[in-house]
């Protein structure tokens, strides 16, 4: 049964390896109900592989996932791993939606329809109730004057809104950000940032993977640093940008001033 105490989501000593190349080298993060947890690091560190494993989008060789307490139930082990239990994947991964740097929306669907497409196909709810959320959640990011709109027709800072409200739309537990403005201009950063920040106000429980390591010192309860596919250091956004002990978080954060 979900244990409303324990974090939303967990990892616990995860290994990953794609072939030979261990991408993840034992890692542990939590996500606890409310909180906002920061990864940053240099690219190529697995910080997108560590979010996909999140949310199961990977498979992974060792250690735990934890969804709200609920370990997720493996089938064989190592190489040979993957999750044994199709509902369980469901249920996390429709309770843990992400935000991909590239927006991802359908291009053959406005708006509108890409935002009800999976609660109404996936969570089954009723298109009418879910219609009018999707509005709701489209007013809430800004752009309800978007709903029948095609995605190629939406600046990207709108674009990446519209994917904000899609995910807002699954009603998750968490949601997951992989570098959501890294591809956008400076100007259309700001109104996805104000966007990442209102839903941090609201209490909204997050995992982010940014560049960005202004929106991290704002948002973030907890800021990790992802060295290599190991944890370097972590710990409030104070300690992180302000007193960082480990000489390479020290070099990470000078290079990206
Ligand atoms: P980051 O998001 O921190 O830039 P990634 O998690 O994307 O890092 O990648 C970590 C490492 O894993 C990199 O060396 C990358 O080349 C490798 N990698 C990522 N995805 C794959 C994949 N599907 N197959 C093989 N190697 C991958
Ligand atoms: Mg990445």
């Amino acid at each position: 049964m979900p244990d409303a105490a324990a974090p939303v989501i967990e990892i616990r000593n995860l290994h990953k390896s794609y072939g030979t190349l261990e991408v993840l080298k034992g890692v542990d993060i939590a996500a606890p109900a409310g909180h906002v947890v920061a990864m940053i690091g240099s690219s190529g560190s697995g910080k997108s592989t560590l979010l996909r494993c999140c949310n199961l989008l990977e498979d992974s060789q060792q250690g735990d996932v934890v969804f709200c307490g609920e370990p997720v139930k493996w089938r064989g082990h190592g190489m040979g791993r993957h999750p044994a239990d199709r509902a369980q994947v469901v249920r996390i991964r429709t309770n843990l939606s992400m935000v991909f740097q590239s927006f991802n929306l359908w291009s053959h669907m406005t708006v509108l329809q890409n935002i009800m497409e999976a609660p109404v196909t996936v969570l089954r709810r009723d298109p009418r109730e879910v219609e009018e959320k999707a509005r709701a959640y489209l007013a809430k990011v800004g752009i309800a004057d978007k709903a029948d709109a095609w995605p190629a027709q939406l600046s990207g800072g709108q674009q990446q809104r519209a994917a904000i409200a899609r995910a807002l739309c699954m009603e998750p537990k968490a949601l997951l950000f992989d570098e959501p403005t890294s591809a956008l201009d400076p100007e259309l950063e700001q109104e996805v940032i104000r966007v990442i920040k209102a839903l941090a106000q609201e209490g909204r429980t997050m995992i982010i993977v940014t560049h960005d390591m202004k929106l991290a010192a704002d948002v973030a309860h907890h800021v990790v640093f992802l060295h290599k596919g190991k944890i370097e250091e972590q710990g409030p956004p104070e300690q992180i940008f302000g007193n960082p002990r480990s000489e390479r978080l020290r070099g990470f954060l000078s290079a990206s001033q």
